[in-house]
């Protein structure tokens, strides 16, 4: 079954047999050992797909953000865990948008070689949750550095990262005229002192941290942009990450609709395969639907980034779309599966859990929903 893959053929085929090397059996194995899937993510980053959104000016390939993205519907389509690497894809648009020349000629070169992983975010924190303009990790300057003091919970990929673009506040919160002035964004060495890092064990195989920040130095050439602008540094790359994640979304729920699909017909049960059952059929084919939906809403959203259009209601509403489509796919599967779908060597449940993720994780639901409220419908802010 090749589903909605017309587009993009060049891509999708190269990603595609690329992703082939990897299969099944493979990415069971790293969930099992809850091992970072280096071998995947290192044939990714020779083949130049990690460098996608580099311009070639600095090595990468200088693909538009709709190209990136079909980049990774194939990681997710072949039936692998985007999470692994795409933080790269996006953490990149903060330097690329608003480093400085010398920032993006001593990085963007040595990442787009695979010399530098830039896969790292760190702007969650235990106590404003999602408040993010309360974070209370500070940096303050004292000479040519910065000394930096806090705690970051939910870092993910730091232990697979050179580098790590992280928030911190540089004027205290009430000392801003706006909440969300005072904070600024910095590149960071993982490999400084002052960073302990301690793995949280979660749901999914996905390599994320608390940090805890003591006394960390940063050389103040490291700060990206204007002090006190980082705020608006990290939004900018939110939509990009919005609109990746739909794509991989996109890819999970297709991958789940195409797995439900050929059980449904293969399995028999009753001396007739299931599939002729509408109470198997329906809920696949409702799921495709809504799979279909959220995919025209990941490539208007996408396109509207590429022409550098305003498009963060729409990059909201394409990852929640797709990540509800998702899951709803994925419940579909699982059942259609019956018990087989806890069996472990289906890849079923382990696409459950992975696919869950993205209605919480980069920003959730409620949120989402309070954004197009307030934003786009001119209701009050709700909190
Ligand atoms: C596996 C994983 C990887 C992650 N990776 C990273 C990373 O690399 N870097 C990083 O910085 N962060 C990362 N995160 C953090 C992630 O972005 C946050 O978990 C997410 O944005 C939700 O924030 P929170 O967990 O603090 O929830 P909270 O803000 O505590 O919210 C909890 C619940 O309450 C709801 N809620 C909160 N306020 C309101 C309101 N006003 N109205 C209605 N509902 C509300 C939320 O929608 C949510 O459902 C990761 C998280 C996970 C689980």
């Amino acid at each position: 079954m090749n589903l909605s893959r017309s587009d993009h053929p060049e891509i999708r085929e190269a990603v595609g047999s690329l992703c082939k090397q990897f299969d099944s059996a493979y990415w069971q194995q790293v969930d099992e050992k809850r091992a970072y899937p280096e071998a995947f993510v290192d044939a990714l980053t020779k083949a130049g797909w990690m460098s996608a959104l580099i311009p070639e000016a600095y090595g990468g390939s200088g693909l538009s953000l709709t190209e990136a993205t079909v980049i990774m519907e194939e990681v997710t389509r072949s039936g692998g865990n985007a999470g692994c690497c795409h933080g790269q894809m996006y953490n990149m648009n903060t330097l690329l948008r608003n480093g400085s020349e010398a920032q993006k000629k001593k990085y963007l070169p040595r990442i787009a070689s695979g010399e530098l992983r830039l896969q790292a975010m760190g702007v969650t924190e235990p106590t404003a949750g999602t408040d993010t303009t309360k974070i209370k990790t500070t940096a303050v300057k004292k000479g040519d550095r910065y000394v930096v003091n806090g705690q970051k919970v939910w870092t993910s990929r730091l232990q697979h990262s050179e580098l790590m673009i992280l928030l911190a506040r540089t004027t205290p919160l009430d000392q801003v005229a706006k909440k969300s002035e005072g904070l600024s964004t910095f590149i960071v060495d993982t490999k400084s002192k002052g960073l302990e890092i301690r793995p949280i064990r979660n749901m999914v195989n996905h390599e994320t941290n608390q940090v805890f920040i003591d006394n960390l130095e940063i050389p103040a050439e490291n700060l990206i942009g204007e002090e006190g602008r980082g705020f608006r540094y990290i939004l900018d790359g939110l939509n990009a990450e919005r609109i990746l994640i739909a794509a991989e979304c996109v890819g999970d729920g297709y991958w789940f609709v195409e797995k439900a699909t050929t059980y449904a017909k293969d399995r028999v049960v009753f001396d007739r395969p299931i599939g002729k059952n509408q109470g198997i059929q329906f809920p696949i084919a409702e799921s495709y639907m809504e799979i279909e939906a959220a995919n025209l809403m990941r490539y208007k959203a996408a396109s509207l980034y590429d022409q550098k259009q305003p498009c963060g209601a729409e990059a909201n509403m394409a990852k929640h779309l797709a990540a509800k489509a998702s899951w709803e796919a994925g419940n579909v599967c699982l059942q259609t599966h019956g018990g087989f779908g806890f069996a472990a060597e289906y890849d079923v449940e382990r696409k459950f859990r992975e696919t869950r993720l993205y209605l919480v994780a980069p920003i959730s639901t409620n949120l989402i929903l309070s954004y197009l409220a307030e934003h786009v419908l001119g209701l009050p802010r709700s909190f």
